[in-house]
């Protein structure tokens, strides 16, 4: 039998490690799990909220939609013989990845948490640190009035009150209300450049940035550009991961966990 993976998706670490568990033959001859002659790795299902549109879509099986809360996902185990989840799920994500635990742990999957790291402030950044979008919303009207805003279409609503500022959101899908009275929406998806960032910051005459400390490449240029113009940027914290599940930093540290299960090809 090949082993079934579970990766809860939404990232570009969750791609990467649909991709890499796609293109990688499993071993000849028997071994450890899924090994079996002519065959290749394991059988990876990957899963999407459903939030954007017209997602980038993960090698491998793909489905779509919620799974009914931990009850719910517990029982998809279940079903589809799941032999081990992999959370790559956005570090904000915090339901999902409470879900994730709550179903590994009733189930007896073994579950890993896959996270990139946050970022870090470097000298010359003008950070402050919230825990919270509502904190964030609190902390600006000190800051500037032409705010940038990064945190996603879904958290907008947080900023919906303050008629005072003007703000630029940049999300993949459009916002809902409720929003800022004063918005302009940019549609767009990372990765991003330096020197497209430093243009927009320019062009918009941004005096304040709001992002999630997310992490990765694909959006850090902002935080380079903000420095560089010598603005603000209002750094919301993430939530606190679910206790006991173990955590990989990187897709090569996520294929280790594997293989030393007998789940991927080493
Ligand atoms: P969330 O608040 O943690 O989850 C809310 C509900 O959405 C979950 O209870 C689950 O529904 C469903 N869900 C979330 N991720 C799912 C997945 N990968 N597969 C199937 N169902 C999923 O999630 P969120 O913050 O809205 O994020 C939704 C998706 O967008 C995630 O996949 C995440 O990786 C991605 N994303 C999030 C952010 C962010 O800033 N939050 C940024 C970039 C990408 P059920 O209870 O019905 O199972």
């Amino acid at each position: 039998m090949r082993a079934h993976l579970l990766v809860l998706g939404g990232t570009t670490e969750a791609r990467a490690l649909a991709a890499a568990l796609a293109s990688d033959p499993a071993p000849e001859g028997p071994g450890p799990g899924l090994t079996r002659p002519g065959t290749t790795g394991p059988r990876v299902t990957s899963s999407l909220a459903g939030r954007v549109a017209a997602p980038r879509l993960p090698a491998g099986e793909v489905r779509i939609g919620g799974f009914g809360g931990p009850d719910g996902l517990a029982a998809w185990l279940r079903a589809e013989r799941v032999d081990a989840v992999v959370d790559a799920t956005h570090p904000f994500a915090a339901v999902m990845s409470r879900n994730a635990a709550l179903a590994a742990a009733a189930t007896g999957v073994p579950l890993l948490a896959l996270r990139r790291p946050g970022w870090s402030p470097v000298d010359g950044d003008r950070w402050h640190p919230v825990e919270s979008l509502d904190a964030a919303a609190a902390v600006l009207p000190g800051l500037g009035r032409r705010v940038f805003l990064t945190t996603g279409r879904q958290g907008i609503g947080a900023f919906a009150h303050l008629d005072g500022l003007r703000f630029l959101a940049r999300s993949v899908d459009p916002p809902e209300p409720p929003v800022p009275a004063a918005l302009d929406v940019l549609l767009d998806r990372g990765p991003f450049t330096l020197d497209g960032e430093r243009a927009l910051l320019r062009e918009h005459r941004i005096d304040v940035v709001v992002t999630k400390d997310s992490g990765g490449a694909a959006t850090a240029p902002k935080l380079t550009a903000a420095r560089e113009l010598g603005l603000p940027v209002v750094v919301v914290e993430r939530p606190a991961p679910p206790a006991g599940v173990p955590v990989a930093a990187s897709v090569p540290a996520a294929l280790d966990w594997l293989a030393a299960r007998g789940l991927a090809p080493r």
